[in-house]
């Protein structure tokens, strides 16, 4: 039973190990990955390879077992070396189920397991979130755990030990693991994050306490609030530009904002619109209910002299008209072409 943080990698270590089992040349301290073993493994395709983890009910399949989710599961294990439960459920789209280890599963591991051994050293039967397993799962697997055919394996991996039964448990041995050092979580973050920058990357291992899952949240966080330090960055400039009323500067702008992709243009002419209507209530002293951060606030605290009762309306109607057109995948440059020259007149209403 190996304990541990969803973010300590419990599933990849149980993978490591069950492949250092069956490695035909291993070292003294891992198997050589060149084998045919060990290919085996890494393709997660070894014969005597077994895995039962949470599944869901769904509309088609009311008795579903882990074998109807392979391949899903598969891709789920390639894409990260640590593994949560909500990710698992994001990628099968079942977000919002109850993921559970059923009896029937546990009726077709003892199955399973009856055959013989093909070709490996050990038959491996990884359990992961064995604490998702019902008490009939449970006890129908007392047996087997306790008394495991010959050369047979069992690694449970789990994030909550507390809530496995007491007999399962006590069947088991516990191998507690700890929270990882803040160099691997700067290497495995820079792994699957190619694109973030080191400062921000380290920012989010320091502050992840050890745990993979934690630092990629933080890491996400990061990276989503540079970008609306960018789409402030971008509202400021563009609204300096309208309100010079310079068209050729005004057509260059435009030029600049329909290069975006046009999902980030959509999200960018949303920001604008909550910018525009945050600043109208600065405009009618209700400061205090803004949404605001400090930076954007300061800001809004001038520009909301040309937001008013008369303009307003006007905008709101125009930007969102504008992120409808985008929608209908109108033509991005005219799309924007028309809303600057709008903006320019609505920021002159007094
Ligand atoms: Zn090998």
């Amino acid at each position: 039973m190996i304990v541990g943080n969803e973010g300590w990698g419990g599933l990849s270590l149980a993978l490591a190990y069950a492949q250092y089992l069956n490695c035909e040349n291993p070292t003294e301290s891992d198997s050589c990955g060149t084998c045919k073993a060990c290919k085996k493994y890494q393709a997660l395709a070894h014969p005597d390879l077994h895995f039962v983890f949470p599944v869901v009910k769904t509309p088609k399949n009311s008795k579903p077992f882990s074998s109807d989710f392979f391949a899903e599961w598969k891709n789920f294990v390639k894409s990260t070396r640590f593994h949560s439960l909500e990710q698992w459920l994001k990628f099968i789209g079942y977000e919002n189920a109850q993921p559970s280890i059923y009896v029937h599963e546990a009726e077709e591991i003892i199955r399973t397991l009856s055959y013989k051994a093909y070709e490996g050293k050990y038959k491996v039967m990884i359990i992961w979130k064995p604490e998702k397993m019902n008490i009939a799962a449970a006890n129908k697997l007392l047996k087997i755990i306790e008394e495991p055919p010959e050369r047979t394996i069992f690694l449970l991996v789990t994030s909550d030990l507390d809530a496995i039964l007491p007999t399962i448990r006590s069947r088991t041995q516990i191998i507690q693991l700890t929270p990882l050092s803040a160099e691997d979580l700067v290497s495995a973050l820079r792994q699957e994050f190619p694109d973030a920058s080191m400062p921000d990357i380290e920012q989010a291992a320091r502050a992840a306490g050890g745990d993979f899952i934690t630092a990629k949240k933080f890491l996400q966080e990061i990276l989503a609030s540079d970008e609306s330090t960018h789409y402030f960055d971008l509202f400021v400039k563009t609204m300096r530009i309208a309100y010079s009323a310079n068209p050729l500067h005004i057509i260059d702008n435009a030029e600049e904002l329909a290069t975006m992709d046009k999902e980030k243009l959509k999200q960018f002419l949303a920001y604008c619109l909550h910018f525009m209507r945050q600043s109208f209530m600065i405009n009618q002293n209700l400061k205090q209910i803004s949404q605001l951060t400090q930076k954007e606030l300061n800001f809004a605290e001038n520009f909301s002299r040309f937001i008013n009762r008369k303009n307003i309306n006007h905008f709101s109607v125009e930007f969102s008209k504008a992120i409808r057109d985008l929608e209908r995948n109108g033509n991005s440059r005219l799309i924007i072409l028309d809303l600057l020259f709008t903006t320019s007149k609505l920021l002159k209403i007094k």
